[in-house]
């Protein structure tokens, strides 16, 4: 048997039994009993690099927060439901949604190497949306037959959670087809495990043909360590062009300060701002929302804070809508 690269060992070894994150971060033991049932719900995992940058007895920890389940999970909350982007409109075939032109999505993998507490994928059956090999072949042929697809966005789960030989593969039918430019991965692995960055995983993204765009997912500061600069430095020694999208999210991230912070440790780690989402209603999640009103306010003040290119925009995701809505500054040009 091929022995395990370090990364897979890394993502075997991620810590799925509440009541050792519990242990590990000394924190009270009253929150095992809610993590247990709302684990059973939507499994707790989380990579052992990424807890060793959560604080240790604070409850409060901001990358704790992401991870551990919690009673809250378990209300039923009005207007919070399973599949909130109503994505089954735009699933022309398992695998793919085509949403927006120009642009398709591929539901490349089903698995992540983390699970987020307020992610849309918590409470529909991405897993059950992998076609299989022959699957894979028609949504090849479906974006051979339309030109007006010039770039395909690997999405998930978690496209690096795939193996590299998977992608690879993926990658190089997808540069065969003439009117693809561009290909961009959607991916939170490079930030809770960076060690998956290798050059295998490089070469497997990279393609003469093709220009790559990695968009990260990082929410927090605090989640930009140096062993992330260090795998950004060899990404963008080969091209990649490297953005970041953030969730907005009530107790993680939602202070100026914060926000602040994260725009500029990304950029200081070669990472472009791209977008700041408002969560996706998804059922388990109601808990991370945060008021319209607050989130634009925020918005502005960030505005003021930074330089124009260290602010992400803001955006909601609509079903039905040509693209993402740009959530409306109150400010319009009066002149
Ligand atoms: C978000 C999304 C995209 C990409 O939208 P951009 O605004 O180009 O980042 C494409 N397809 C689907 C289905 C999406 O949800
Ligand atoms: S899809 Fe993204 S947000 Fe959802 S669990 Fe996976 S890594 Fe987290």
């Amino acid at each position: 048997m091929k022995s395990l690269k370090n990364w897979q060992q890394s993502l075997m070894d991620a810590v799925t039994d509440p009541h050792e994150l519990i242990e590990m971060l000394d924190l009270d033991k009253n929150l095992l009993d809610d993590a247990e049932k709302a684990s059973n719900l939507f499994k707790l995992k989380v990579p052992r690099n990424y807890i060793a940058r959560m604080e240790k007895g604070n409850p409060n920890d901001p990358l704790l927060k992401q991870v551990l389940p919690i009673d809250a999970e378990l209300i039923a909350t009005e207007g919070f439901v399973a599949d909130p982007l109503q994505e089954k409109k735009f699933n022309p075939l398992p695998g793919l949604l085509h949403k927006y032109q120009s642009r398709v999505l591929i539901t490349f993998t089903g698995h992540c190497a983390i699970n987020c507490r307020y992610c849309f994928r918590r409470a529909f059956p991405y897993e059950e949306n992998n076609p299989g090999n022959p699957g894979w072949e028609a949504v090849l042929n479906y974006i051979q037959n339309d030109p007006s697809i010039a770039e395909v966005i690997l999405s998930g789960g978690d496209p690096l959670a795939a193996n590299d030989q998977t992608l690879k593969n993926f990658i190089e039918k997808i540069a065969k087809i003439d009117h693809i430019t561009r290909l961009r991965i959607h991916s939170r692995v490079p930030v809770v495990l960076p060690e998956r960055i290798t050059p295998e995983l490089i070469d497997a993204i990279t393609h003469p043909r093709l220009k790559t765009i990695l968009v990260l997912h990082s929410n927090h500061p605090r989640e930009i360590s140096s062993d992330i600069k260090a795998a950004m430095t060899s990404l963008k020694s080969r091209g990649v062009v490297l953005l970041n999208q953030t969730v907005l999210l009530k107790g993680v991230n939602d202070h100026v300060d914060t926000l602040v912070a994260l725009s500029e440790a990304l950029f200081d780690a070669g990472i472009q701002p791209y977008y700041l989402h408002l969560l996706d209603k998804v059922q388990g999640a109601a808990h991370f929302d945060l008021p319209k009103t607050r989130a634009t306010t925020l918005h502005q003040e960030l505005s003021t804070r930074l330089s124009g290119y260290l602010v992400p925009k803001l955006v909601c995701e609509e079903p039905g809508k040509l693209a993402k809505t740009i959530i409306n500054p109150e400010f319009f040009c009066t002149n």
